[in-house]
């Protein structure tokens, strides 16, 4: 697996990049957003991580290099940067992770983005809900059931991320793509109507203060 690192703050990038290869991971550094594009067009990795302010290109222009490529992409943004992860997201990232960031999460996000990819999967199923990807079919028991845009990108998003206690922020955003305020009510709606439609009360938790978790 080759990851590409693009961070332009060396500490930071040199401890990705060390974290990653004890994991076996190869990777190729990038300190700014030039050297970033050339390396994306010349060569091929398993996914890429971006950080946001870079010199010369930044993250988000360097996504127009990217998307092509179809090569997935985790975002490295810092905590002040409120709005970056969301423009991240509707950019077409498939994660973000926030500095500073704990190298655990870090390598857990890595290997969750990588395990997605890699299956290239076109159909899930849990519980006796099958999900086709491609067609956005739901079926319980063999009946369709109707999911709303939003129920469905919530329901994957739950499914790929079973058993982690998801919170209320992360799961807003990755669904929503726009910045989580706070209100929860949406959110809350949107999982008692999916635990309703699948018949799921007993497998979608809710985790006290932090949101909620998929048990499998
Ligand atoms: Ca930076």
């Amino acid at each position: 697996m080759d990851i590409l690192i693009v961070e332009d703050e060396p500490a930071i990038n040199h401890l990705i990049c060390v974290n990653l290869q004890d994991e076996g991971y190869s990777c190729t550094c990038a300190f700014d957003g030039h050297h970033a594009a050339e390396l994306i067009e010349k060569n091929h990795y398993d996914l890429i991580l971006l950080d946001i302010m870079l010199p010369g290109i930044n993250g988000y222009e360097l996504m127009e290099y990217v998307r092509p490529t179809g090569v997935p992409v985790i975002f490295i943004t810092a905590r002040t940067g409120l709005n970056d992860r969301i423009k991240g997201l509707k950019l077409g990232a498939d994660d973000y992770i926030v500095k500073p960031f704990q190298i655990g999460e870090l390598l857990a996000r890595v290997e969750a983005v990588l395990r997605r990819f890699g299956k290239s999967e076109k159909r899930l199923e849990l519980y006796g809900v099958t999900i086709d990807l491609e067609s956005r079919e739901v079926r319980k028991d063999g009946k369709p059931v109707e999911l709303t845009v939003k129920e469905f990108d919530l329901l994957i998003q739950l499914i790929r991320n079973k058993n982690v206690a998801l919170q209320r922020r992360r799961l807003y955003e990755l669904v929503w793509k726009e910045e989580f305020t706070g209100e929860t009510r949406t959110l809350d709606t949107h999982i008692q109507r999916l635990r309703k439609k699948l018949g799921w009360e007993d497998h979608i938790k809710t985790v006290f203060r932090i949101g909620y978790r998929l048990e499998v």
